[in-house]
């Protein structure tokens, strides 16, 4: 704190993201990368955007990447004008924020979500309610269906589907559900894993002027480095963000972004089967720590949440770290006995089921 800072900067509560620790050889199952790396031919394209002498990087990029708008575009069957890129889908979720859900009203997101959401809450002043999950940790759309603020107005609904952290999965009706329920207000899917065992809510764009899909290449496309996130929606859903974009910053992906995005989008085999291999491992690693002991909620995600009924999540947490591994724990109300725990390759999910029997013995 220092005399300099602004009110914005003094009232904020920021994100805190998973450790990426700088010690080699740790396990890391805590921040929902990928374990295979993205497809070769991303890094052919950027390999040849960069070329011999990198000359192309004087230049701005395409202030519009309208070349990963048109591969977005064609991979999910609309026009390029419901399509809007951003620098990672935590950028194109702010933008969502600031265009589209900070209206007079609160807005409703699940009391156990993306902590993201009431992050951005604060940095735009937008007011919110935390509908709390059902008892078994899933989103009940009736939840989503009627409820409203105080004067009977909501600014708008978010969630991410399937849930984070919790890995649970609404089916596509009930996604419908709730946008035609809410046709008054936006309808954000934050969609970061539905890859992983979900079908996507694009496709009812079409007939909901209010949904708006959001998707990231950091989970299924192994591109969490490379920091490229999507929208889909109604044109006039994404010309409110373009207009947020450009009074933010015009080229908020560059030059190996957009050419590894479209490489990546475009690798439609390969995409396939690498999230196929994590499906996989997933449901090996489900039943694993459910033969030792551990609750473990049906996850249609990369990651699993699960609990041990005798032993401390932070505590177990603390002694997987002591061999090595990293997962993550939220210290936070109904999920402080949780771990969530990101698919790893084989070897990965095999040394985290060792470590905890080791743990547990
Ligand atoms: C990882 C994640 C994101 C952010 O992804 P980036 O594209 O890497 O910014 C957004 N929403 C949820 C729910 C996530 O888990």
């Amino acid at each position: 704190m220092s005399r300099f800072w602004s009110q914005v900067a003094r009232d904020l509560t920021p994100y805190v993201p998973g450790e990426q620790p700088k010690i080699a050889n740790l396990i890391k199952l805590n921040t929902n990368e990928h374990p295979f790396p993205p497809s070769p031919r991303v890094v052919e394209a950027i390999r040849a955007e960069l070329g011999d002498d990198g000359a192309r990087l004087r230049l701005y990029p395409d202030p519009n990447a309208d070349r990963l708008k048109q591969a977005i575009a064609a991979r999910h069957g609309v026009t390029t004008r419901e399509v809007f890129v951003g620098n990672g889908s935590d950028e194109v979720l702010a933008h969502a924020f600031q265009a589209l859900l900070k209206h007079d009203a609160p807005i409703l997101f699940p009391d156990i979500t993306y902590s993201f959401y009431p992050v951005y809450c604060g940095l735009y002043g937008v007011d919110h309610v935390a509908v709390p999950l059902a008892a078994d940790f899933s989103i009940d759309p009736a939840d989503y269906c009627g409820q409203r603020g105080p004067n009977g107005k909501i600014g708008g609904i978010i969630f991410p589907n399937p849930n984070a952290p919790t890995g649970c999965l609404l089916a596509l009706d009930a996604i419908e559900r709730i946008a035609a329920a809410n046709s008054d207000c936006i309808v954000v899917v934050d969609e970061a894993y539905i890859d992983f065992g979900g079908e996507t809510a694009i496709p009812l764009t079409r007939c909901h002027d209010n949904l708006l899909v959001i998707h990231t290449l950091s989970k299924s496309r192994s591109l969490a480095g490379l920091r490229v996130g999507f929208a889909v929606g109604h044109a006039d859903l994404i010309e409110a963000l373009e207009r947020v974009k450009n009074s933010f910053n015009s080229y908020p992906l560059d030059r190996l972004a957009i050419v590894g995005a479209v490489a990546a989008i475009e690798d439609e085999a390969y995409f396939r089967h690498c999230c196929a291999a994590v499906v996989a491992s997933r449901e090996t690693l489900s039943t694993d720590l459910a033969g030792l002991g551990f609750e473990v909620l049906p996850s249609a995600a990369n990651f699993i949440f699960a609990r041990h009924p005798q032993r401390d999540a932070g505590e177990l947490a603390g002694l997987l770290r002591q061999r090595g591994i990293i997962v993550r724990h939220f210290k936070l109300p109904r999920v402080d006995q949780f771990l969530r725990i990101t698919i790893g390759s084989d070897d990965e999910c095999r040394a985290l089921g060792n470590a905890l029997r080791e743990i547990l013995a």
